[in-house]
């Protein structure tokens, strides 16, 4: 009889039964996506439910059956709803199911992208290559995969600030500058910008928020006024940040005479691209993009309108020289050797914040490499032409009125049966926007323009079908129709 205990790890004590139940889970998954449309887009978790969050952790195991049990009953009825095809809030992507594999794959390898000579980094190194052509980059130029555009337009302003300071601002500090830094953008810029500007230490009072035009893009004249009055006052412009895609309403800045204005000026030029860059891969976009292929750098989301999932943005930088010299620390224990596992000349860790890094690389690798990307490109056209097909659809409406120009995919608009002010309607849309979304019909968010509440959807969607934007369209104008009457 053998009374000896097995050695104790954290792998499974029965690799039979872990195997099925990974079956089973990859079972659950594929159906849960492939029914994705009979549920509701969005459910408020009960609170019955919720209150399992509040319990300790435990000391015992309950094994994974019992854990992943729970997880289904739990977790997965609950999502925030942006796989749903009538999910249209904020700006998310919906995902792809080759992709989630990807990443469940990359969390077995489970590898440290810091660096090293491994062949995740080649996966990494060419999926930066790939979004560089797709950006019409240069070869030599420089990128690393981040978390999302927020910390993309980190390193690109940090890259910036580094460059044209004028002095040695990792030695010295911001303590050190002889002159105030200026920093432009527009009034519709995301707020990451913002965050970026303070942390770097440039403070918010100098990031100059210059007012748009009737289209919501940069209004460059007051954008010039600005910075010569900053001039005449003793201050250092040191970049402008132009935005190839707002949030609010996707407008996109005249890229082109910014990238004029900053050759002009000897300002770094970044490009806020979170929502707009992947539209080189379509055909309705791209025009409007012209200009972008001449920044300094580039931040850009691939996990918004390329749909993979969350988390996978990118920063490319023109000047791999300035973008290593912002972040490279090499300590003894890090130092690179010339064979071996520590060799190679790919080291993440060197182009931005963090030092350990997971394989995000690789759902992007998969998905591209299972779709090409022209079929990327065709989704992204096709919700531009979603947009304009409900656009069309508000205006044949005498009830509902586009409250801003159609950007990109982004539509924002309301209900208005005539009679009533500003605050009234503010009122109406906004139960309008609850009622859909608490009876999980759509999700769209919503934003204020010009003192008016509006529905906002942002179709990064690639689900959604024509009926959806009838549905949706229906929907606002017999939920508004019954709150008017009352
Ligand atoms: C979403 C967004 C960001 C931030 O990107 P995250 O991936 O959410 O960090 C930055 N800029 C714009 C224009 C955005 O829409």
């Amino acid at each position: 009889m053998n009374t000896k205990k097995p050695y104790e790890t954290l792998d499974p004590e029965n690799w039979d039964e872990m195997r099925a139940l990974a079956h089973r889970m990859v079972d659950d998954a594929i159906t849960y996506l492939q029914t994705v449309r009979e549920r509701p887009v969005w459910q408020p978790v009960p609170d019955e439910v919720a209150a399992k969050f509040n319990v300790p952790a435990p000391h015992e195991p309950i094994g994974a059956d019992a854990a992943y049990k729970e997880f289904s009953e739990t977790i997965l009825p609950y999502p925030m709803g942006n796989i749903h095809p009538r999910f249209w809030g904020w700006y998310m992507g919906a995902g792809t199911v080759f992709g989630a594999l990807a990443d469940f794959m990359a969390a077995i390898m489970n590898p440290n992208l810091g660096g090293g000579n491994h062949a995740a980094n080649l996966v990494e190194d060419q999926v930066i290559n790939w979004i560089k052509e797709m950006l019409n980059f240069p070869k030599d130029s420089s990128g690393l995969l981040v978390g999302g555009g927020s910390m993309a337009n980190f390193v690109g302003i940090a890259v910036a600030r580094n460059v044209k300071a004028g002095f040695d601002v990792r030695a010295l500090g911001m303590q050190a500058s002889p002159q105030k830094m200026t920093v432009y953008t527009s009034s519709e810029a995301h707020s990451s910008v913002q965050k970026a500007v303070e942390l770097l230490g440039l403070g918010n009072d100098n990031l100059r928020k210059i007012p748009v035009k009737a289209d919501y893009s940069i209004n460059l004249d007051l954008l010039e006024q600005r910075m010569a009055d900053d001039r005449k006052a003793g201050l250092h412009p040191i970049c402008i940040i132009g935005t190839a895609g707002t949030t609010n309403t996707g407008a996109i800045d005249d890229l082109n005479a910014l990238a004029d204005l900053c050759e002009r000026e000897n300002l770094w030029f970044h490009v806020d691209g979170a929502i707009g860059a992947v539209a080189m891969l379509g055909e309705h976009i791209k025009p409007k993009l012209i200009g972008m292929e001449r920044a300094d750098s580039i931040g850009l989301d691939l996990h918004k309108w390329m749909h993979i999932p969350f988390e996978a943005g990118c920063v490319i930088v023109r000047s791999k020289k300035s973008h290593r010299g912002t972040f490279s620390l090499t300590p003894e224990y890090l130092a690179h050797e010339t064979r071996g596992l520590a060799s190679g000349d790919i080291w993440f860790s060197e182009y931005g914040l963090e030092l350990s890094r997971q394989f995000r690389a690789l759902k992007v690798w998969m998905s591209i490499k299972e779709h090409g990307l022209d079929r990327f490109g065709r989704m992204i056209d096709r919700n531009v032409e979603q947009a304009h097909y409900f656009g069309e659809l508000v205006r044949l409406e005498p009830t509902l009125e586009l409250v801003a120009p159609i950007g990109m995919d982004i539509v924002c608009f309301r209900f208005n049966p005539g009679g009533l002010n500003d605050d009234a309607l503010n009122i109406l849309n906004k139960e309008i926007l609850m009622q859909l979304h608490e009876k999980g019909i759509a999700a769209p968010s919503y934003t204020t323009l010009d003192g008016k509440y509006c529905l906002r959807i942002a179709i990064a969607n690639h689900r959604s079908t024509q009926d959806d934007f009838d549905l949706l369209a229906r929907e606002v104008v017999r939920l508004g129709k019954e709150f008017t009457v009352k």
